[in-house]
């Protein structure tokens, strides 16, 4: 499948890709194969049933709390100001977003983009930007798909996405794979900046927020690059156990 769709995307570059996405991706509820998706890739009562995130958490990085600041908050705090996300990172989220990610599921993007939509305050961004990934893995994979679900979010306001300023210049390995420790040494100095971003408020856009190492350095990326407020909005949020 991903081959077939990756040979279709070079010879279609032209081809809007949400046409792509809603015209060739149509299908039933992704969990319960019910019709009644409407074009979106889960049913209404599939979409009822999954994990949400939890409304009592850590306004800043998205952990358990009593909806007061964390205590790793207080003691080391993050370089980004705010986290929302609409998922937990649990079955069946977890699978789907593997889908989504690695299966070319690229209508789900519709669906997690609407989703984060009603979670967040567009109005209180100046910038949008999706978490970046490098050249070579987008040609590997066909897509960003934070980027997609960017798009989506944006749709009524494409004059605040921005996925050119910063570009990620460093191929790291997937931080999936690396254990926890590793994954802050693996990130640093793989965003660069284009632009001076001084006194915007950005929101990052990322599909999975796990240890928080990538939005942490592109964060900071951007606070050096002068953002006054740097906010991560994602699909799911992993909660230690
Ligand atoms: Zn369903
Ligand atoms: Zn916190």
């Amino acid at each position: 499948m991903r081959q077939t769709i990756n040979n279709w995307l070079k010879n279609n570059q032209l081809l809007n890709f949400d046409v792509f996405t809603r015209t060739l991706l149509k299908q039933n509820c992704l969990l319960c194969a019910s019709p009644q998706a409407n074009g979106h890739a889960l049913c209404g009562a599939c979409l009822a049933d999954l994990p949400r995130h939890p409304a009592t958490s850590c306004p800043q990085c998205g952990l358990a709390s009593d909806s007061n600041l964390c205590g790793s908050c207080i003691s080391s705090p993050p370089d980004f100001d705010a986290t929302a996300a609409v998922f937990l990172y649990a079955y069946p989220i977890d699978t789907m977003m593997q889908r989504y990610k690695y299966g070319c599921m690229l209508n789900l993007s519709q669906t997690f983009g609407q989703l984060l939509s009603d979670k967040i305050l567009l109005e209180s961004v100046d910038l949008v930007i999706p978490m970046p990934m490098h050249p070579a893995r987008i040609k590997e994979r066909g897509f960003n798909q934070a980027h997609e679900i960017a798009k989506v979010l944006t749709k009524n306001h494409a004059e605040k996405l921005d996925y050119k300023s910063v570009i990620r210049q460093k191929l790291t390995p997937p931080q999936a794979s690396l254990p926890l420790k590793e994954r802050v040494k693996n990130i640093k100095g793989a965003f660069k900046a284009n632009g001076d971003f001084s006194g915007k408020r950005i929101a990052i856009i990322d599909d999975v927020m796990t240890t928080g190492a990538s939005l942490n350095e592109l964060a900071k990326t951007l606070k050096k690059a002068g953002a006054s407020h740097v906010e991560c909005w994602v699909i799911a949020r992993t909660l230690p156990h």
